[in-house]
C-alpha cells in the first residue's frame, strides 16, 4: 500500500485525448456534466449489485445519491456519489488509463487535423475526461466501498501529462469530483445554470440527483444558498416509466448514458412484455458504429437488471452476435438477483428474452426499411456487414434478416439500395433465378465479362463485394422459392430467356467448334478441367467459370488472403464463337497452343486473378503480338 504521494503519467492515448479536448472540443461543453452524472450513476449500480453478495457493504448507507454543488468564491463545481468508489489502484486504473479494447488502434488511425480527429473522438467518447473543457484542475476524493475511512484516495490533475495520487480520507464511501474551473467559466457557478443542464441531459438517471435550494437574499440582494436539499431530476429507471411519459429528448439523453456514445440514436423500441416470462427491454439502433465493431471480443451493448437492479454490462446471451451494435437495457422481473453468466447460459427465462429481443429488433429494422428509408440507408452504411452475419448465424429468422439485406446491383447506381423483394419484382417472366456475382471491388464486377450476356438480355445481377458475401450466399441459397446462382458458376442455363432459335443456334455452334475445343482440351492439359462454348460472352473472347459446387475464384482469393490453405479448383474455360479471336483459331495451327494459354489466362485476369506464371504470359504475349505485327 503506497502512503505517499505518488506522481504518475497518464497513458500516451489519454495524453492525445486530453490534449484534443482541449484544444479542438469547444462546441458542447456542458456536456461535461452528464458525463459525471452518468459515472456517478454507473458506481451506485455496480454496488448495488456488489451488495447483492456482500449486504454488509451498504451498512453505512442504504440510500443512493448524487449530489451537485458549487462554491463560487473557490470557483469550483463538485459531484459527488455514494457509489462504489475507487482504491488508490483503482483510482490510477481508471483516472489515468482507457480500458476500452482497440483503443491503440483507435488512435492510431488520428489524422492530427483537429477538425476530423474531434468528429472522431465523438465516436470513441471522453467520459471523465471531458471534464477538462472546463476545469484546469481536477481533484478526485474516492473510498471504495468496504474500505476504512482513513483509507481514501486524493487524485489530481491539471489534465496535461500528470496525475498525483496520495492517501486521503473521507467520510463516506463514494466519490467527489470537484472541477477547479478555467478562466472564463463562471457562468456555471449558478445553481440555475447546472440544475437547467442536468434537467436537459441527466433527467433519465434513476438515482435521485440533488441540490441546495436557494432563497432571496434581500439584504444581499442576491439569491443565496439554503440547507435544505431538493431533487432536480425525476430519479426513477426512466424504462420502467409509461412509454407515453417519455420525451423523445429524454429517450435520447438515456441512449447517450447507456450506450457511453456522443451522437443521438437511429431508432428504439421500447416495451413491457408479458407472459411466462416478464421483462421490459428498451432497445436502440446507433446511428454510427463504434470504432471497435469489427472487434469480435468488443462488449455487448445490452445492460442486463433484475427489478431495477443492475446485473451486468456485457450480458452477450440476451442478443445474438449479429445483433450486437444494439445498445440498451433489458430489465427482468424472473431472473434471480444472484444471477451469472453461467445461469444466464442456461437459462429458459434469457431464452426467451434473446428469442423475443431479436424479433423486436428486426421488427424495428422493418419499420425502417419501410418508413424511414434514408435512415435504412444510414443504418445499412454503418451495421449492414454485420446484420448479415445473422444470415448463417440464425436459421430461425434467415428469411426475415434476408429481406433486410440491401444489394448494389446491375441496376442500381453505387448505392446498396436493392432488396432481394425489388430484384424478384423486376425479374424478367422467364427468369427463374435470381443472379449474383462476387468480386473483389465494385469496379472488377462491372466489368466482369460474366456480365455481358445479362446486359444484353437486360437481366439485373447482384454485385456483391463485401468479404463475407460469399460465405453469407452459402447458407442462401434460396429467396421468395427463388434460387441464388453465381453468374460464375456452372453451366449457364438462361432457362427460357433464350428463344428456341438462340438453343438452335447454340447447338449448331457447338458443333461447328467441336475440334476446336477438344484442341484447345488438349493443349492445357489439366490446367482446366473441361474447354466448351458459350453465349455468355458478347464483347470477350473467354471467360473462367467454376462447376455449381465448387468454390468461386473470388472465394478461393479471399482464404488465400487470409492464409488458409485452399484447394486448388480447376477451372472451366468457355470460348465465345462470335470473338472474331476465337473464331480466327479455327484456322489456327502452329501457334494454338500459345493462343490456348493466352486465352486462359487472359480470362483469368479479367476475373480480378493473378497469373501462376505471369513471366510466361508476357512472353506468349509478345511473341503473338509480334507475329500479328509482321503478317499486318
Ligand atoms: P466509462 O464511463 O465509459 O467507463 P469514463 O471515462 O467516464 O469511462 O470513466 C472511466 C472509469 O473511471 C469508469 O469506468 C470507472 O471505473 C471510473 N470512474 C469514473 N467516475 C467514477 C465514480 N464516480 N465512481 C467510481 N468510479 C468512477
Ligand atoms: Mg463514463
Amino acid at each position: 500500500m503506497g502512503a505517499d504521494k505518488e506522481t504518475l503519467s497518464f497513458q500516451a492515448e489519454v495524453k492525445q485525448l486530453l490534449h484534443l479536448m482541449v484544444h479542438s472540443l469547444y462546441s458542447n461543453k456542458e456536456i461535461f456534466l452528464r458525463e459525471l452524472i452518468s459515472n456517478a450513476s454507473d458506481a451506485c449500480d455496480k454496488l448495488r449489485f456488489e451488495a447483492i453478495a456482500h449486504p454488509e457493504l451498504l451498512q453505512e448507507d442504504k440510500d443512493f445519491v448524487i449530489r451537485v454543488s458549487f462554491d463560487k468564491a473557490a470557483r469550483t463545481i463538485t459531484v459527488s456519489d455514494n457509489g462504489i468508489g475507487m482504491s488508490r489502484e483503482e483510482a490510477i486504473q481508471h483516472l489515468g488509463t482507457i480500458a476500452k479494447s482497440g483503443t491503440r488502434e483507435f488512435f492510431a488511425r488520428l489524422t492530427g487535423d483537429q477538425q476530423k480527429d474531434a468528429q472522431l473522438i465523438g465516436q470513441f467518447g471522453v467520459g471523465f475526461y471531458s471534464s477538462f473543457m472546463v476545469a484546469d484542475r481536477v481533484t478526485v476524493i474516492s473510498r471504495r466501498a468496504g474500505l476504512p475511512v482513513e483509507q481514501a484516495v486524493k487524485w489530481e490533475s491539471d489534465g496535461t501529462g500528470e496525475f498525483t495520487v496520495e492517501p486521503a480520507s473521507r467520510a463516506e464511501r463514494g466519490t467527489d469530483v470537484i472541477l477547479h474551473l478555467k478562466e472564463g467559466e463562471d457562468e456555471l457557478l449558478s445553481r440555475w445554470k447546472l440544475a437547467e443542464i442536468l434537467r436537459k441531459y441527466s433527467d433519465h438517471i434513476a438515482i435521485p440527483i440533488r441540490m441546495k435550494k436557494e432563497r432571496w437574499d434581500k439584504d444581499k440582494n442576491e439569491y443565496v444558498l439554503t440547507d435544505e436539499e431538493e431533487t432536480v431530476n425525476q430519479a426513477s429507471a426512466l424504462w420502467a416509466r409509461p412509454k407515453g411519459e417519455i420525451s423523445e429528448q429524454q429517450y435520447k439523453e438515456f441512449y447517450k448514458h447507456v450506450a457511453h456514445d456522443f451522437t443521438d440514436p437511429l431508432a428504439w423500441t421500447h416495451n413491457r412484455v408479458e407472459g411466462r416470462t416478464e421483462y421490459i427491454q428498451l432497445l436502440y439502433i446507433p446511428s454510427r458504429a463504434p470504432f471497435d465493431i469489427w472487434d469480435r471480443h468488443q462488449r455487448h451493448g445490452v445492460k442486463l437488471y433484475v427489478r431495477r437492479v443492475f446485473i451486468m454490462d456485457d450480458a452477450e446471451q440476451l442478443l445474438p452476435a449479429y445483433l450486437r451494435f444494439v445498445r440498451g437495457v433489458i430489465d427482468s422481473n424472473d431472473l434471480p438477483l444472484n444471477v451469472s453468466r453461467e445461469i444466464l447460459q442456461e437459462s429458459r427465462d434469457v431464452k426467451a428474452i434473446r428469442e423475443g429481443c431479436t424479433k423486436r429488433v428486426l421488427g424495428l429494422l422493418e419499420e425502417l426499411s419501410q418508413d424511414r428509408k434514408d435512415d435504412y440507408a444510414k443504418f445499412w452504411a454503418e451495421f449492414g456487414q454485420v446484420l448479415k452475419e445473422g444470415i448463417g448465424e440464425d436459421a430461425a429468422n434467415r428469411d426475415r434478416i434476408a429481406r433486410l439485406l440491401r444489394f448494389v446491383s446491375t441496376a442500381s447506381d453505387g448505392a446498396p439500395t436493392v432488396s432481394l423483394a425489388d430484384y424478384v419484382a423486376r425479374m424478367k417472366p422467364a427468369q427463374k433465378a435470381i443472379y449474383y456475382l462476387t468480386a473483389d471491388s465494385l469496379e472488377a464486377a462491372r466489368n466482369s465479362p460474366h456480365l455481358e450476356i445479362f446486359r444484353k438480355k437486360g437481366v439485373e445481377v447482384l454485385l456483391l463485394t463485401d468479404r463475407i458475401d460469399e460465405w453469407v450466399l452459402s447458407f442462401l441459397t434460396e429467396f421468395d422459392g427463388k434460387p441464388l446462382a453465381s453468374v460464375a458458376k456452372g453451366d449457364l442455363d438462361l432457362g427460357e430467356l433464350a428463344d428456341a432459335q438462340e438453343k438452335e443456334q447454340q447447338q449448331k455452334i457447338a458443333d461447328e467448334y467441336k475440334e476446336l475445343v477438344s484442341k484447345l482440351k488438349e493443349a492445357l492439359g489439366d490446367k482446366v478441367k473441361e474447354v466448351r462454348v458459350t453465349l455468355r460472352l458478347t464483347d470477350s473472347p473467354a471467360c473462367v467459370v467454376v462447376d455449381r459446387d465448387e468454390m468461386s475464384a473470388h472465394l478461393q482469393r479471399l482464404l488465400k488472403a487470409a492464409g488458409q490453405k485452399v484447394p486448388p479448383v480447376v477451372p472451366i474455360l468457355e470460348i465465345n464463337p462470335q470473338h472474331p479471336l476465337v473464331q480466327r483459331l479455327k484456322f489456327e495451327q502452329a501457334k494454338l497452343s500459345d493462343w490456348a494459354h493466352l486465352l486462359l489466362e487472359q480470362a483469368q485476369l479479367a476475373e480480378g486473378g493473378q497469373l501462376q506464371d505471369p513471366a510466361a504470359f508476357v512472353r506468349r504475349l509478345n511473341t503473338l503480338l509480334l507475329d500479328a505485327g509482321v503478317k499486318a
